[in-house]
């Protein structure tokens, strides 16, 4: 029963049992976040998708080694090549050095990581950590034939590439297709073919981020990282490689292009892509200017907001969908998923202290069979939850007295629980998901009492109140609309 996992391949378009390569061990990588800005919302669901997955193999025994990556060069602002460098960008605009750039937004997306429950990946390998990796694999595609310099950049021959191998078997894509939907070459372009993609590109003498290479000083391509990285860590050939939707193309083919470059074959067995996070109906995205950061949500400090809720409610709101599905976000869907959320984790509380009986009229072995049939579904998380309310309504029923548990049974529906609802899911009980927004009320009490203060210019009383909540880690700051406060951390 637990070893009957099915997981759906990009790949095949359907879904295949899943067959590690070297059981038990299970190579997984996933694209990670270019560290130039905050990490939305959007992202965030991406690799909390890929959470629950590597929380599930590792729950059904599997030695799994997570591989997530930091972009931090080479991610260009547009899909072709001739944009500029996201990080680079970001630091002219910051005015900061590229690599505290880097520095700021990795901590800021660890930190929402943490908040959200994510297991750390295995390894985290950073672009600029690898240049040599990089390096190496570009000179093995050139000798191999499937790659060309101009003026110190190195293009992916795609059109070498097509004459062997299909340059578009994972995302279904073709090239003659493409063609029409893509900026013709202008004749500025180093690139013979329009679809060629950058291995490495030359560092104009203002560019802050260049390397040294056999080729000039340079950085190398986005798509490369991930296809060295990958190998470095995972061989040439791995069970899982994840990402969002939109990474389908042109990353991840070009990846599959320049691992079977080198060494024959695509870098993974299944490919696995999580659908997106909207906001009515459009993909959450920091250009459509509908993204919103995770500490936003969690303080409800957004013009889209209500109010804020509790990291552990958006985490049990994201795994109410399937990580194919799109998933829209609204306050409302966040309201429902606080009440479900609190109902779960009120059963999972009062299971501990529920009376046995002699006898059972609950079916545990059933449900728990339920539960490993939704998660060996593609890792339905929906439906899982949706089993652990059916347990719910069990621990309910017999806290009431109308069903009978064993102590055996109750110690079964004990263990099920903390493998699905803590091991699996990641959700961790929080005495209270919301006060029902009774901080921003005494808040509002307090600096009221505080602005009559001022008004009768109770100067004594007005500061102790500042500085009384200072203590408490809560600082006023007065305005011209009045007095406002933030939680310091
Ligand atoms: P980026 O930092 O832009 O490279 O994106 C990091 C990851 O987040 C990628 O796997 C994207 O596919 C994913 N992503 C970006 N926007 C969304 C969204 N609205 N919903 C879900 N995943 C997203
Ligand atoms: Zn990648």
């Amino acid at each position: 029963m637990e070893n009957s996992l099915q997981l759906y391949n990009t790949l095949s378009g359907k879904k295949e049992p899943f067959e590690p390569i070297k059981p038990p061990f299970v190579g997984l990588y996933v694209c990670g976040p270019t560290v130039y800005s905050n990490a939305h919302l959007g992202n965030g669901r991406t690799f909390l998708s890929f959470d629950l997955i590597n929380r599930y193999l590792r729950h059904l025994g599997y030695r799994v080694r997570y591989v997530r990556n930091i972009t931090d060069v080479g991610h260009i602002t547009t899909d072709v090549d001739e944009g500029v460098d996201r990080i680079g960008e970001q630091a002219r605009l910051e005015q900061l050095e590229p690599m505290e750039i880097v520095q700021k937004y990795t901590l800021d997306f660890h930190e929402i990581m943490a908040n959200l429950n994510l297991l750390p990946p295995d390894i985290e390998p950073t672009a600029t950590g690898h240049m040599i990796e990089q390096i190496e694999m570009i000179k093995t595609i050139l000798e191999k034939g499937f790659a060309y310099e101009s003026d110190g950049n190195i293009y992916f021959d795609v059109q070498a590439y097509k004459e062997k191998y299909n340059y578009g078997e994972l995302s279904g894509r073709n090239v003659e297709e493409l063609f029409s939907n893509t900026r013709t070459l202008d004749g500025q372009s180093e690139k013979r073919f329009f679809a060629d993609f950058a291995l490495w590109k030359k560092a104009s003498p203002e560019h802050i981020m260049r390397w040294p290479s056999p080729w000039g000083l340079g950085f190398p391509g986005w798509h490369l990282e991930c296809s060295s990285m990958s190998t470095k860590y995972l061989g040439e050939q791995f069970d899982i490689h994840g990402g969002g939707m939109d990474l389908k193309f042109p990353h991840h083919e070009s990846e599959v292009a320049q691992n079977t470059a080198c060494s024959g074959h695509g870098p993974a067995k299944y490919w696995v892509h999580t659908n997106m996070l909207t906001f009515e109906g459009s993909k959450m995205s920091k250009s459509l200017g509908n993204s919103i950061l995770p500490n936003e949500l969690f303080t409800g400090d957004h013009p889209l907001l209500k109010r804020g809720f509790h990291p552990m409610v958006v985490r049990f709101f994201m795994l109410q969908a399937h990580y194919r599905s799109t998933l829209d976000f609204s306050n409302d869907a966040l309201e429902a998923a606080e009440k479900g959320y609190q109902r779960l984790m009120a059963g999972v509380k009062i299971l501990g202290a529920l009376p046995v009986s002699d006898s059972s009229d609950v079916d545990v072995a059933g449900l728990k069979a339920k539960c490993y049939a939704a998660m060996n579904d593609d890792f339905n998380s929906p439906v899982l939850i949706g089993n652990l309310f059916d347990a719910v309504k069990m621990i309910n029923s017999t806290a009431e007295g109308r069903l009978k548990i064993t102590a055996v049974d109750k110690a079964s529906l004990q263990e099920l629980v903390r493998a699905f609802v803590d091991e699996v899911l990641g959700l961790k009980g929080i005495e209270d998901t919301s006060d029902g927004g009774m901080i921003e009320g005494l808040m509002d009490l307090i600096l009221d009492v505080r602005a009559r203060a001022r008004a009768n210019k109770d100067w004594g009383t007005s500061d102790a109140i500042r500085d009384q909540l200072v203590d408490l880690k809560i600082v006023v700051k007065d305005g011209k609309e009045g007095a406002t406060w933030e939680v310091k951390a």
